[in-house]
């Protein structure tokens, strides 16, 4: 099974794709908490990406699919994925598309975590992330729904999207994901 999920900070996304991974015997490729990672290595990625995570801006595009290209021909997997905070604007959707025909495998659910604004607002402000302060939170809430909204009719175009409620505790949403997934 190779899985997308997308939402908007605070949606669960971290949460939810690592029960799915474990639930699926999967694999998790989380880009957020690479990026992350790649910060604190202070790593050539990490130091491209650093100013850009620590204002809420997005990696530019040219740089993020680069990056993932090479990640996933070398991350030799091929019973499936689950990837998480990826893609996140137009462009980097039609890359995977391209890229994963390039490899002869197939997406089979980009999965939405939907969540209302000021519930992804008053869940983001209660964690303790140092690009969840107000004005950086505001900003990557503008870029989820100007860059990453979009992405939602990329996929429903491809039949593709399923829309889970994320906006109930994380258990029933496994189980919502869990079921929508097994019964397609
Ligand atoms: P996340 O943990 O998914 O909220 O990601 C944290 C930060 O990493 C984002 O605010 C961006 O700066 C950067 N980032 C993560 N994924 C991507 C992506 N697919 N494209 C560009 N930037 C990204």
């Amino acid at each position: 099974m190779r899985l997308v999920i997308l939402g908007g900070p605070g949606a669960g996304k971290g949460t939810q794709a690592q029960l799915l991974c474990s639930d699926l015997s999967i694999p998790l490729l989380a880009v957020g908490d690479i990026l992350r990672g790649a910060i604190a290595s202070e790593t050539d990625l990490g130091k491209l990406a650093m100013p850009y995570v620590e204002t809420g801006e997005l990696v530019p595009d040219a740089a993020m699919i680069q990056f993932f290209r090479q990640r996933l021909l070398l991350w030799d997997v091929f019973n499936g994925w689950v990837l998480e905070g990826y893609p996140r604007t137009a462009f980097q959707a039609e890359e995977l598309d391209f890229l994963l025909d390039d490899l002869a495998q197939q997406l089979d659910w980009a999965i939405w975590l939907k969540v209302p604004t000021e519930v992804l607002l008053s869940r983001s402000i209660e964690r303790d992330r140092s690009d969840d302060s107000p004005e950086i939170l505001q900003r990557r809430l503008d870029l989820y729904h100007e860059q990453t909204i979009p992405i939602l009719d990329y996929y429903e175009h491809r039949n593709k999207l399923l829309i889970i409620n994320g906006d109930q505790p994380p258990e029933k949403v496994q189980q919502d994901i869990l079921k929508i997934v097994n019964s397609h």
